[in-house]
C-alpha cells in the first residue's frame, strides 16, 4: 500500500488530536512507514555506520548500470522525466573528471577517465544538507543513513545548495506521471519535494540488502563501516580506494575502487 503527502497528512491530523511520537508508530507500524522512515522489522538489517562499496571493475557493459539504476528506479518510484532541467535522479553516472572534482591529473589511464561511475547520497558522516535544514525534514540517523522526511520537506532547498555533490533532486513538476510503474511498497512524491538516495531504508528494514547491491553482480558492497568482520571493511582493507570530494571534510560512506578500468562502456 503506498502513502502519499495527502493520507500522510491525514494521519498526522491524529497526533494533532494527542496522538504523540510514539502513538504515530503504532498508527503507521501496520504500513511499515512512519514520519521519521521506515520502522525496523524484527528481521531488519542492522548497523552502527552503513557504507557502500563500489567496484568498478564488475561494471563492463552498459547493461550492467542500467540494472543497477533501473532496480533503483522502480524500488522507489523515481520518475524518468526526460529532461536534465526537471530530472530526479538517485543513483547516476559521470565520468572520473566529474565525479571527482580535484583527482584528476593528465596520467589517468583512459579506461578510467572516460568509464561511468555509479554516484549517489554519499550518507556523509558530517552532512552539510542536515546542518541547514530548517525543519529538520532531513537529517542523520543514529545508523549513519543521511534520511529525507518527504512530508516535513517544505521545498526550501537549502540542502540541495549545500550539498557539495549533486546528490538531491527537486520535484520542479508532479512526478507521478512520468513513474513507469508504481511500486505500492515505497510512497511516491509531490511537486515542491526533495528526494535522494536512502541506502533503501525501507529494505533493511525487511532484512534486505539495498535493490541496487542486489542487481549489481558483486559491484556494490554493502555493510556496517562499524564492524570490522563486515564485507565492506575486508575489502576496504584489501584495496586502496578513493572518495568524492574528501577535502570538503564531509566524509563520505561511498567508497570507490577504481582499478580495473580497462573496458569502456
Ligand atoms: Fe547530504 Fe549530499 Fe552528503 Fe548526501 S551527499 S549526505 S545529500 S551532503
Amino acid at each position: 500500500m503506498s502513502i502519499d503527502r495527502r493520507e500522510f497528512l491525514k494521519i498526522a491530523g491524529l497526533a494533532g488530536l494527542g496522538v504523540g511520537a510514539a502513538g504515530m508508530n503504532l498508527v503507521l507500524r501496520g504500513r511499515a512507514v512512519d514520519a521519521a522512515g521506515f520502522l525496523p522489522e524484527p528481521k531488519g538489517l542492522v548497523a552502527k555506520r552503513w557504507a557502500m562499496v563500489v567496484d568498478l571493475s564488475k561494471f563492463r557493459t552498459a547493461a550492467d548500470y542500467r540494472r543497477v539504476i533501473g532496480a533503483c528506479s522502480w524500488a522507489h518510484n523515481v520518475p524518468d522525466i526526460g529532461n536534465k532541467k526537471d530530472e530526479v535522479k538517485w543513483i547516476w553516472t559521470e565520468e572520473f573528471e566529474h565525479a571527482f572534482i580535484g583527482q584528476m591529473n593528465k596520467y589517468v589511464p583512459a579506461g578510467i577517465e572516460d568509464k561511468p561511475f555509479l554516484l549517489f547520497c554519499n550518507h556523509c558522516d558530517n552532512p552539510p544538507c542536515v546542518r541547514v535544514c530548517p525543519t529538520q525534514a532531513t537529517f542523520k540517523r543514529p545508523d549513519g543513513i543521511v534520511a529525507q522526511d518527504y512530508h516535513r520537506c517544505i521545498g526550501c532547498r537549502f540542502c540541495m545548495a549545500a550539498c557539495p555533490y549533486g546528490s538531491r533532486s527537486f520535484n520542479w513538476i508532479d512526478p507521478r506521471p512520468y513513474i513507469k510503474k508504481i511500486n505500492p511498497e515505497f510512497p511516491t512524491r509531490t511537486i515542491g519535494v526533495v528526494e535522494k538516495c536512502n541506502f533503501c531504508v525501507e529494505r533493511l528494514a525487511r532484512g534486505l540488502k539495498p535493490a541496487c547491491v542486489e542487481k549489481s553482480g558483486g559491484g556494490l558492497i554493502f555493510g556496517d563501516l562499524a564492524d570490522p568482520g563486515s564485507e565492506v571493511r575486508k575489502i576496504l582493507s584489501k584495496h586502496y580506494t578513493i572518495r568524492r570530494r574528501p577535502q570538503l571534510g564531509t566524509q563520505p560512506s561511498v567508497f570507490y575502487i577504481i582499478g580495473g578500468g580497462e573496458e569502456n562502456v
